[in-house]
């Protein structure tokens, strides 16, 4: 429908373009005295033989126009003659003994020569207008993706889903979310029989907002309420609607309340709401004002729904501790639903869902792939099966093979095997036995969770990994995992000091990440003896692109306790990690050589060599 829509505007611009070439020329051609529709032929004749055609009373008519002369006769022909310059007919006559009386009787007409103001007017005025015209039309049409853009700028970005979308989505295409999907279908049920509410006096609710980590199905639950109620979806992203001038943002929101007013009822999804729902205040950074007019009429726009207006708002973030608390007050986006990371069991049903169009050999237990993907979003696990898939055609082989399926974990986890990157026999020793240090300590350290896999094959920025799974999902850490956490970190950096007596730098990320571990332990969780308090404050405001740097809010005397108390928690860590090595050092150097050999254990390989 909308291509037809253009292809007519398309055509009718080149019909007037061709009606005003048209126009031009007739209007051009008509004042330059070129009679195009009335061609007659004239006899051509001289001044002395007018002189003796009014003697004889056959003229009846004389137009003189310039130096040309149209004369007609009585026998209704004409003639046409050219006078000479610079003396008038009647002069010009008077020198062929014209008959005075004859002459009296002819009507002389005299007619102004259009053509001799009106060509420079033409070319000096009119063509130099008409070229402008002609060069900004092909212009414009050339320029359409940059030129005219510019022009859209105060147009809302939104995506629109119609009601009958093939793409359309239902909560059966959501898998696992039970609660939030009980939560959700009140409003399907608004947007569905909104009179039912509206009959009772009751309000209908403005917005929702979706709050969790990327990837784990928010947009995908908002089109799924829209094709539940078979309602057209908007989709907008929170930064699509801030651009480098001021005002266009808040211009966008209300392009954007317009058009769904008009398809009311339906649903506008605002995915990153934090990009324009910050709190607003004074600012370190420029460039807030735009932002924060953006929010106003966002605020403004909900707030101006009228009584019956059946626009329902869902927005969606994994910030929502930045919001401004205006946009949370009821009559805004006053219902939260909270979409987390998956549960083993959303898992299996998230991975069923994706796997359906796709061929899966027998041996594919999906429960496994599940159990060694926590963490996983939903967005991941349906990467995991696409890179399954994938693979399983670059190998040309028939169905998606279960190894196929856990190679693409790792794929999606750690990046690409990088299998042709050349080492030398030092590298791969220093890795090995780094890996192994981590693998021993994990397997020794208590709370550790289970070694799943080994290699020194490198993947992504990592040289070698260790793969750990827990047996079972836990939703609470405690301070013994922590501390498990930072010994098996550093499990590779003190395997490289003892076997060889100095670090290499492939440790470096082990240690930020241990020291981070320890670090959070004191400020963000009260886990130490500085009781508990958290010290430093998040900062909301995006300063040089790096945000949420830490506003420090205790004294310097804090600090220096709080530094003490990191230092003591790595010293613990540390320290049981090293009793371990020492203590399995000839289990350590088994694993080291089978590495060396083999580049890869899986976790039945590792568990025998820790019994051996
Ligand atoms: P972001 O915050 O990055 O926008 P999001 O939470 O909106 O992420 P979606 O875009 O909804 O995430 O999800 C990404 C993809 O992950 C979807 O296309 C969908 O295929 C898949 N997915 C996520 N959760 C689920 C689920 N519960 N069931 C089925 N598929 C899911």
């Amino acid at each position: 429908m909308k291509k037809k829509n253009l292809f007519f505007k398309g055509l009718l611009k080149n019909i007037f373009f061709v009606i005003f070439i048209f126009c031009s020329l007739g209007l051009l051609l008509s004042v330059t005295g070129f009679d195009y529709f009335n061609q007659e032929k004239i006899e051509e004749a001289t001044v002395p033989q007018l002189a003796e055609r009014i003697n004889a009373g056959e003229v009846s008519k004389v137009e003189v126009s310039q130096n040309n002369v149209l004369v007609y006769l009585n026998d209704d022909s004409k003639l046409k003659i050219k006078k000479e310059e610079g003396i008038t007919l009647t002069e010009n006559l008077s020198y062929f003994n014209i008959d005075e009386g004859k002459l009296q009787e002819v009507s002389f007409v005299y007619k102004e020569d259009a053509s001799e103001w009106l060509m420079p007017f033409l070319l000096m005025v009119v063509l130099p207008f008409v070229l402008i015209a002609v060069f900004f039309f092909f212009f414009l049409k050339k320029g359409k993706g940059g030129m005219t853009q510019s022009f859209d700028f105060a147009k809302s970005k939104a995506k629109m889903f119609t009601k009958n979308n093939d793409t359309k989505v239902t909560f059966n295409d959501v898998a696992g979310l039970k609660e939030e999907k009980e939560e959700l279908s009140e409003i399907v049920d608004f947007l569905k029989h909104p009179q039912k509410y509206l009959k009772m006096g009751a309000k209908i609710p403005k917005g929702v907002l979706l709050v969790g980590p990327a990837g784990c199905g928010k947009t995908l639950l908002a089109r799924a309420i829209a094709g539940e109620s078979n309602v057209p979806f908007f989709y907008v992203s929170g930064s699509s609607f801030i651009e480098l001038f001021v005002g266009i943002g808040s211009s966008r929101v209300r392009s954007l309340f317009e058009a769904a007013k008009k398809q009311q009822p339906c649903l506008i999804f605002i995915d990153e709401l934090d990009s324009i729902g910050k709190v607003r205040g004074p600012s370190m950074s420029g460039g807030n004002e735009e932002r924060e007019q953006t929010l106003n009429q966002l605020l403004t726009e909900m707030d101006g729904f009228e009584k019956n207006d059946k626009i329902i708002i869902i927005g969606a973030t994994n910030r929502v501790d930045v919001l401004d608390p205006a946009l949370l007050r009821p009559g805004r986006f006053d219902r939260k639903v909270v979409v987390n990371l998956p549960d083993i069991q959303e898992r299996e049903d998230i991975l069923k869902i994706h796997s359906k169009n796709k061929p899966l050999a027998d041996d594919v237990n999906l429960r496994e792939v599940a159990e060694r993907t926590p963490g996983f979003s939903g967005a991941d696990l349906e990467n995991v099966v696409n890179e399954a898939a994938i693979l399983t055609a670059k190998l040309g082989e028939e169905k998606v093979l279960q190894k196929n399926v856990l190679e693409s974990i790792e794929k999606v986890l750690l990046g690409p095997e990088k299998k042709s990157r050349i080492i030398t026999d030092e590298d791969k020793k220093i890795a090995a036995y780094h890996e192994a240090g981590h693998a021993l300590v994990a397997s020794f350290v208590p709370n550790g969770e289970p070694v799943r896999k080994i290699s020194i094959i490198g993947r992504g920025m990592a040289a070698g990994y260790t793969l750990q799974v827990p047996d079972k999902e836990r939703g609470f850490k405690r301070k013994s995992d922590f501390m498990a956490d930072i010994s098996i970190l550093l499990g590779g950096y003190l395997t490289e000091k003892l076997i060889f007596g100095e670090v290499s730098s492939g440790a470096s990320d082990d240690l930020k990440r241990a020291s981070r571990v320890a670090r959070k332990i004191v400020k963000e969780l009260g886990m130490s003896s500085l009781g508990p308090t958290v010290f430093g404050e998040k900062e909301t405001e995006i300063f040089l692109g790096y945000e949420g740097a830490d506003q420090k809010n205790y004294s310097e005397d804090t600090a220096l306790k709080i530094d003490a108390e990191v230092k003591n928690i790595m010293i613990e860590a540390e320290e049981k990690a090293k009793q371990i090595l020492i203590k399995y050092k000839e289990v350590l150097e088994r694993i080291t050589k089978e590495l060396i050999e083999k580049e890869t254990l899986e976790r039945e390989a590792f568990e025998k060599l820790l019994k051996a």
